[in-house]
């Protein structure tokens, strides 16, 4: 088990804030499955649970309820069949039925995590995580991204007390769902980027140190292509730190900035989109994955023109509302206020240099896209399985879906402004 904090150089930050250092307790080292009953008392939850899971997160660690039985622990289950896409109605439901326990123990994936991480923040009861797969950076954040009305809200989420990611149980993870927190964590790099536009173009804050943090991460899990592929447990291990890392800098920063920009709302984009025509997505970090790259050369293509004239409303209301149909009374909502208000175009103007000179040195696409591949990640949205049509609907409607700024926003804005 590892003691070592991964927030300890956030402390006496020179950004000026007093960032939250508190960190879970993490086990990603061998064992940790037979360790489970000591790490969940040293987390201070009490011996009678709800274990929430679902059929492939039981299947990937069928001796748990033996270890728990063994260890002193009792237990009621909600068991679902296969969680993909964490739904509100599935969230109330954790809700409900976790009232009459003392804690939450979730076991699976990424979107069963975010289920369990709204029930325990609405009912306030301690909350453990045992990670079935490195699946996405979610695990240790204090948001959770659900379905509601078809719409991907982010909602507040408690962060777990423990998460124990056993490498042998990660190891034998479907390799989409290994690969799927690889592409998560590869869209950190325009994530990243996209923190310092808002920060040239509107001053919003931004902290070095967390940036930093984030793209140690980044590089530290690039090079773990190969053996996230194979599944080697150093590698898994390695991805997992990397994944609690990137939640760990939401919540320090108080921002999903570091982890999220325009790739992520492509992602979005695209996991709304599947839902609402009743399919099921891919997995949430193989989308970011496969995004990254078509957006790093759309970034790239723009930053070489000349800096973009702001105009406010940003949108066509009338062709968000044709767009999106019946979401649109969600994207109006992320709209209002207009979020290209906080620009002051003489700053944009100063800054739009700086802007032009991040965007040169962001990755070479196609070394990204080799870099997808050799992890297993699908390197393209074609690959990924995506319908012709929604890399263009995604690079035109996609900025809509958050009230953010960001330099796909911007795309928009001399598009708009063109026309
Ligand atoms: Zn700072
Ligand atoms: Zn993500």
């Amino acid at each position: 088990m590892s003691e070592k904090s991964l927030l300890a150089s956030l402390e006496h930050c020179p950004c000026g804030r007093d960032h939250d250092r508190a960190q879970p307790l993490l086990d990603f080292a061998p064992g940790a499955m037979t360790r489970l009953p000591e790490t969940l008392r040293r987390a201070g939850l009490p011996d009678r649970l709800r274990v929430v899971a679902d059929g492939n997160g039981l299947a990937a660690c069928p001796e748990l309820l033996d270890i728990l039985r063994a260890g002193g622990f009792s237990w009621e289950m909600t068991r679902f069949d296969d969680v993909r896409g964490a739904k509100i109605e599935d969230a109330r439901r954790v809700l409900t039925e976790s009232k009459k326990n003392a804690a939450l123990l979730a076991v699976g994936t990424g979107s069963l995590h975010d289920l369990c991480r709204y029930a325990a923040f609405e009912t306030k009861k301690p909350l453990a995580l045992l990670a079935t797969a490195p699946s996405m950076d979610g695990f240790a954040s204090t948001v959770a991204p659900i379905f509601r009305d078809g719409f991907k809200d982010t909602l507040p989420g408690a962060s777990p007390r423990c998460v124990v990611a056993p490498p042998e149980v990660l190891s034998a993870a479907p390799l989409a769902l290994r690969a799927a927190g690889f592409g998560d964590i590869v869209g950190k790099v325009t994530a990243l980027f996209d923190w310092h536009v808002a920060r040239l173009a509107a001053g919003e804050y931004h902290c070095p140190r967390v940036e930093a943090l984030t793209r140690d991460a980044y590089a530290k899990t690039t090079a773990l292509a190969q053996g996230v592929r194979a599944g080697t447990p150093e590698a898994m291990a390695a991805l997992m730190e990397a994944l609690t890392l990137s939640g760990l800098c939401i919540q320090a920063s108080g921002l999903s900035r570091p982890a999220s920009g325009g790739e992520h709302h492509m992602a979005h984009y695209w996991e709304i989109r599947a839902t609402n025509e009743g399919d099921t997505p891919p997995f949430h970090g193989l989308c970011v994955g496969a995004a990254t790259p078509v957006l790093i050369e759309h970034y790239k293509r723009f930053a070489a023109g000349p800096c973009p004239e702001i105009r406010i409303p940003s949108f066509s209301a009338e062709q968000l509302r044709d767009h999106y149909g019946r979401l649109y009374p969600h994207v109006r909502r992320e709209n209002t206020p207009d979020p290209l208000r906080g620009i002051d175009p003489a700053r944009l103007r100063t800054g739009w240099p700086d802007i032009q000179t991040l965007a040169a040195a962001l990755p070479d696409p196609a070394q990204l896209r080799a870099l997808l591949r050799a992890a297993g990640a699908p390197d393209t949205p074609q690959a990924l399985g995506l319908p012709d049509g929604w890399v263009e609907d995604a690079l035109r409607y996609a900025c809509y879906i958050r009230s953010r700024l960001t330099l796909l926003r911007l795309t928009q804005q001399q598009e708009t402004t063109n026309s």
